[in-house]
């Protein structure tokens, strides 16, 4: 029950809104020169809105000067009158109808692109016709106009059945004709008949929503009075872009076909159309227009069922004046926000164009713009890489290089002392040192650490660790070399030929420089393996430091078979000590030797990270300095090229930035001549 009166009060509603609509589209043409109480032949007719004229004509005529400059093809939508209806409802008979000429018309596709049709009135008794296309503007009148649209659309859209998104304009200027710019689509068609592609529901429909997708379009939905409005195509699509119809207007033809019930289908409106409904009867066969015009009048005042229907809802008078009225209200709401749109557009174009590289027309603008780029260069990657300053690459961590680099440095400090500690607790305490003094043994006296026994022993640590720093130096080169190539492609990206060069010599040079690294500290590491030396008096202090437990050591191991077997060690922790027992007379040596080591291996360590680092900076700052610049210079300037120099071949612009600029001049050439037609037609409106 309350659903049902919910929906009588909907309906009560809706009826008010039609009959506001019905009666505010009713004064509108009372104030209008509009005769259709007597049929009149065409020709004499007086312009359908001649009041509107003045005014509208020169907004109609911007927005076609805009439609002329292909304005959309920049993004910037223009109000427009846009035909849908499904194939065969009557889309190119009305209009036939508001231009007062023939059309192709008939079964299958005839409408096969988008055929933009301006009707001007004029006041030559004369009409003249002429059809756009391309660069084309072909006069032609009356009589042959049809055959003329029917051979430009296969000139544009083959001679097929096949459909195409270029337009053909149609001028029409005639007395009598109401001032309207619209766009008559192919019909929406489900089934391809033979020799349509199959796709041919798909294309239509992508056609289709191109032009009623924008806000700014009117859709001017024909529907056949003979069919069930809700089964539509053209609805149906019309509604997936403006739900509740607010910017849809519908015509129905064939009024004459299925007059019963068409008063209470368009009263009823089921399909949402916000801009009501216009019931036609179009022209048929060789109808004159005048004998069409006639017989449509009296129909709709004496049928006993379709003169029923309010006078503000039939007729192509009706039709025409709405038509009018609906484009001027829509050129008015949207011309202010075109002609923002362009400028934005037209400022952003201008300011792409200004950021492309120059076009380099000579050897010496384009060594001067290499020299350029290779000093801009130097100076980020020295302010990156040297100084760690990092201001042109705020949000890039990776980029903040001395940063990055110390990080890597103390990982790699860390991997190396990390490396061989696990051993030093071990159950085996010690026992490394007593083998090896055992073959060391000489004939000598017995309290001497033999010094061979001290080199073997280091010998095995370094090579335990001595893949680390190759491992490193390669490490460190990958992450410099990604950074060097990041800012030499980042300064040299607008110069395609130059961008190729310039990463090769990138590459190149960071091969050369890992190659350098790697030998260098291959040889720091065999120093180190060679001889065990180091002047620092740490050495001997930490020496002195550790062997201070000695006695107190000897003396635990020794002293109790029942003692425990754990003793701690200055320096060292807790250790295991029960299998040293069985060497009694070797145990001071090899203590002595251990400590030895454990001071000397601080030392040997401390020299490979500080060694390391001092190299990097060094090469680094060789890198930055000189040897770039140099690479760079000698590929560029090297003769390896086919054709010239690199130099010479900078000259040569990579298609796609030709590409670009030639596109950007054009949409900027559009878009000045765009602004200069709305800056006049804006003043004119506040003169
Ligand atoms: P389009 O495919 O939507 O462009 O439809 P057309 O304008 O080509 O019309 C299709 C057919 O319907 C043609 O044969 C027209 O003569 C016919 N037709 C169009 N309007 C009317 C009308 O108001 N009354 C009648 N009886 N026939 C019409
Ligand atoms: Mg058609």
């Amino acid at each position: 029950m309350v659903r049902a009166r919910q929906s009588q009060t909907q309906t009560d509603d809706h009826q008010k809104m039609v009959r506001a609509r019905q009666s505010q589209t009713q004064t509108d043409s009372t104030a209008l020169v509009l005769q259709t109480e007597q049929p009149t032949p065409l020709s004499v007719i007086p312009p359908i809105v001649s009041s509107y004229n003045d005014k509208i004509r020169p907004l109609l005529d911007a927005v076609d000067k805009l439609r002329d400059l292909k304005v959309t093809e920049e993004g910037i939508q223009l109000p427009t009158i846009v035909v849908v209806g499904d194939q065969s409802s009557g889309k190119s008979s009305v209009l036939e109808s508001l231009a007062g000429i023939s059309l192709p018309r008939g079964q299958g596709i005839c409408t096969r692109v988008p055929l933009i049709m301006k009707l001007q009135h004029h006041s030559n008794p004369e009409p003249e016709l002429s059809l756009m296309y391309g660069d084309r503007v072909q006069h032609t009148d009356e009589s042959k106009i049809s055959e003329d649209i029917v051979n430009a659309t296969n000139h544009i859209a083959g001679g097929g059945k096949g459909i195409s998104n270029t337009p053909l304009t149609l001028l029409v200027k005639k007395t009598g004709v109401p001032d309207l710019t619209m766009v008559d689509l192919p019909g929406i068609t489900r089934v391809p008949v033979h020799g349509q592609p199959e796709n041919i529901y798909d294309q239509i429909k992508d056609m289709i929503m191109e032009y009623i997708v924008p806000n700014e379009s009117i859709i001017l939905n024909v529907l056949s009075a003979t069919v069930d409005f809700t089964t539509c195509e053209s609805i149906r699509m019309s509604q997936s872009v403006d739900k509740h119809g607010e910017r849809t207007l519908a015509v129905v033809t064939k009024a004459d076909k299925a007059p019963e019930g068409l008063l209470e289908k368009v009263t009823a409106d089921d399909v949402n159309i916000g801009l009501g409904y216009v019931c036609v009867r179009n022209r048929i066969g060789d109808e004159t227009y005048e004998e069409a015009r006639a017989i449509s009048d009296q129909l709709f005042q004496t049928h006993p069922l379709l003169s029923k229907i309010d006078k503000s809802m039939v007729g192509i008078p009706v039709l025409a004046q709405k038509l009018v009225h609906i484009q001027a209200t829509s050129i008015g709401r949207n011309l202010p926000e075109i002609v923002k749109k362009i400028n934005d557009k037209l400022g952003s174009c201008l300011s792409e164009l200004n950021s492309m590289p120059k076009c380099l027309s000579s050897v010496a603008e384009a060594m001067t713009e290499f020299m350029q780029i290779i000093g801009f260069s130097k100076e980020s990657l020295k302010k990156i890489l040297v100084r760690g300053e990092f201001e042109e690459y705020k949000d890039e961590k990776r980029m903040h290089c001395t940063a990055r680099l110390v990080e890597m440095l103390d990982e790699y400090s860390n991997e190396l002392h990390k490396c061989g500690q696990s051993e030093l607790n071990g159950e085996n305490f010690l026992m490394e040192e007593i083998m090896i003094l055992e073959e060391a043994k000489g004939i000598k006296l017995p309290n001497f650490v033999p010094r061979n026994a001290f080199l073997f022993i280091l010998q095995g640590k370094v090579d335990k660790i001595k893949y680390m720093p190759t491992e490193f130096v390669e490490r460190v080169w990958t992450y410099i070399e990604e950074v060097v190539i990041s800012v030499l492609m980042k300064q040299s990206e607008n110069y395609y030929q130059l961008h190729l060069s310039v990463r090769r010599a990138g590459h190149n040079l960071m091969a050369k420089m890992k190659e350098r690294s790697i030998n260098w500290m291959r040889e720091i590491v065999e120093m180190e393996q060679l001889t065990d030396y180091t002047c620092n008096p740490d050495y001997v202090s930490e020496w002195n430091r550790l062997l201070s437990g000695q006695e107190a050591f000897i003396k635990a191991v020794l002293s109790d078979e029942k003692q425990p077997s754990t003793i701690v060690v200055e320096g060292m922790g807790e250790v295991q000590v029960g299998h040293l027992r069985q060497y009694p007379n070797i145990l001071s040596q090899a203590f002595d030797l251990k400590m030895r080591m454990i001071a000397y291996w601080k030392v040997v360590l401390r020299r490979l990270v500080d060694c390391m680092a001092l190299h990097l900076q060094l090469s680094v700052a060789n890198l930055v300095n000189k040897e770039m610049e140099k690479e760079i210079i000698s590929e560029v300037m090297g003769p390896n090229y086919g054709g010239g120099t690199g130099i010479e071949r900078m000259l040569e612009e990579s298609p796609c930035v030709a590409l670009k600029r030639e596109k950007l001049i054009k949409s900027i050439k559009k878009l000045k001549d765009s602004k200069e037609v709305v800056s006049n037609i804006m003043d004119g409106i506040f003169a």
